[in-house]
């Protein structure tokens, strides 16, 4: 289990370097940051913090990642289309739909 601190989320509360065993992390401009060298993965600083901003990083394929992205360029070329297609006036501006 590998942790990593969303840094949107951390308040810089220090609760996590309090409670964290091996001394893994440490507060910088005010923000949580992990030592993985320390760390030992036992989620004590993940159960602790209070905004949630201690999270699990999880592995992906690269064949998983590249069907993501092909699904997300799909996905993005067809609101593209619905878009041009109301702009240029072939379009019910309702549904989006000629
Ligand atoms: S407990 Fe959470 S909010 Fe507080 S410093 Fe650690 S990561 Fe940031
Ligand atoms: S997982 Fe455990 S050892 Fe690692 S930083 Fe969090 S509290 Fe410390």
């Amino acid at each position: 289990m590998k942790l990593r601190v969303k840094e949107a989320l951390c308040i810089g509360c220090g609760l996590c370097v309090e409670n964290c065993p091996r001394q893994a992390i440490s507060l910088q401009s005010g923000q949580a940051r992990i030592d993985r060298s320390r760390c030992n993965e036992c989620g004590l600083c993940r159960d602790v913090c209070p905004r949630m901003a201690i999270v699990e990083l999880v592995p992906v394929s690269a064949e998983e990642l590249y069907a993501t992205i092909a699904s997300l360029r799909q996905r993005t070329g067809s609101i593209m289309e619905r878009i041009e297609s109301i702009h240029s006036g072939n379009a019910d501006p309702e549904t989006g739909r000629d």
